[in-house]
């Protein structure tokens, strides 16, 4: 006899974030885990210094002041807005809410992988909905839906291909679902997004009761570390995260940085502009290589390697490793053979596709 686990935990494969190790003496270019290069707002930084002072006591349980930051900006209703300890979080509150042991989730083939992560802590069962071309095909998951079904889960865009769906592809997906059923948009690298056919979702969440929309502080904002992350929700659903979530789940110093660096759109507009440069950039060089990328409006890349012996994703990842360059292996994700890249600095873009050129030209 020894203490089991409830049914499902253990088929879990354990999360493995992107490496940061690179060797002794090599400058590390860290283009792994889809951080921005550009650090954050000063204005962010100042408020979480200020924060430092009276560690004494608890934070704000409420959040009020990041709420109030978020709503302002985004012109949306505090009371409809939950704040986590990053949207990872609020991801596992849903599940925890909403999914009983033998319940179905749904999520796409190569849909982030805490979604399956965060069904399966549950005991409950995730459907997996094959994609299109690496992008989330509407009917395969329609298809997949049943009457267990609780949480249909889309990354849009979705990390690691970079691919997103229209708008009008989401309302069509929600149409079609039961209305007992989530749709929960999750809409990580939304800012990135400039296409005129993409919305992250607000206008569907305040139309109907069961969508929600996540957004993080961890990407374009650069505050990763803090652990920020925020759902637009109905009431309703609010409410319910509300009585499971951990009563101080976001900290003082995360609540003053993220409300800082939410009303500071200058630096936002200044991330998208680098972002949209380089990233047309660093898709034009890789393509000139004759590696094959899918298109992405996110600020990372998915770059697909020859099959030939010694040109593999695995052995270019070794080669960019010993050089400084981490990128991506997504073999979890459905893609044994490619390497996601994130869009870095200026001087990291130029090193990762000088150094993968070299690659390429070597003799086998
Ligand atoms: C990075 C990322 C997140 C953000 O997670 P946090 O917990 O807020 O850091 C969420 N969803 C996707 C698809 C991501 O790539």
């Amino acid at each position: 006899m020894r203490p089991e686990p409830i049914s499902g935990i253990l088929d879990i494969e354990p999360y493995v974030p992107g490496k940061s190790k690179v060797p002794a003496g090599v400058k590390l270019h860290k283009l792994s885990s889809n951080e921005t290069p550009l650090g954050a707002s000063a204005k962010a930084s100042e408020a979480a210094a200020r924060a430092l002072s009276g560690l004494e006591i608890y934070p704000d349980g409420q959040a009020s002041e990041l709420k109030a930051a978020i709503a302002e900006v985004h012109g949306l209703r505090a009371e409809n807005i939950l704040c986590g300890n990053g949207s990872d979080e609020l991801l596992g509150l849903l599940c925890q809410c909403y999914l009983a042991p033998g319940d179905e989730a749904i999520h796409t083939e190569h849909g982030f992988l805490v979604y399956a992560i965060q069904i399966r802590a549950r005991g409950a069962v995730p459907v997996v909905a094959p994609e299109t071309n690496a992008t989330t095909d509407v009917d395969a998951i329609l298809a997949r839906v049943t009457e267990r079904t609780k949480l249909v889960f889309l990354a849009n865009p979705n990390n690691p291909t970079g691919t997103y769906l229209p708008f009008d592809e989401v309302r069509r997906l929600h149409k079609g679902l039961p209305r007992s059923v989530i749709l929960v948009l999750d809409a990580a690298y939304a800012e990135y997004v400039r296409r005129n056919d993409y919305a992250a979702g607000l206008e569907l969440v305040t139309e109907a009761e069961n969508v929600v929309m996540t957004r993080t502080f961890s990407k374009i904002y650069g505050l990763a570390a803090l652990r920020i992350g925020w759902m637009y929700a109905p009431e309703a659903i609010v409410s319910v995260l509300d009585r499971v979530r951990g009563p101080f789940n976001l900290n003082s110093v995360a609540i003053a940085a993220g409300a800082a660096a939410i009303r500071d759109r200058a630096f936002v507009e200044r991330a998208v502009d680098h972002n949209t440069q380089w990233l047309a950039w660093t898709v034009g060089e890789l393509e000139a290589l004759g590696l094959r990328v899918t298109p992405s409006v996110g600020n990372f890349v998915l770059v697909h390697f020859p099959e030939d012996e010694g040109r593999r994703a695995e052995d270019a990842d070794a080669f960019l490793t010993e050089r400084g360059y981490i990128l991506r292996r997504v073999t979890g994700y459905g893609f044994p053979n490619a390497l996601r890249m994130t869009i870095g600095s200026e001087e990291a873009n130029r090193g990762a596709v000088d150094t993968l050129r070299e690659f390429l030209s070597m003799d086998r």
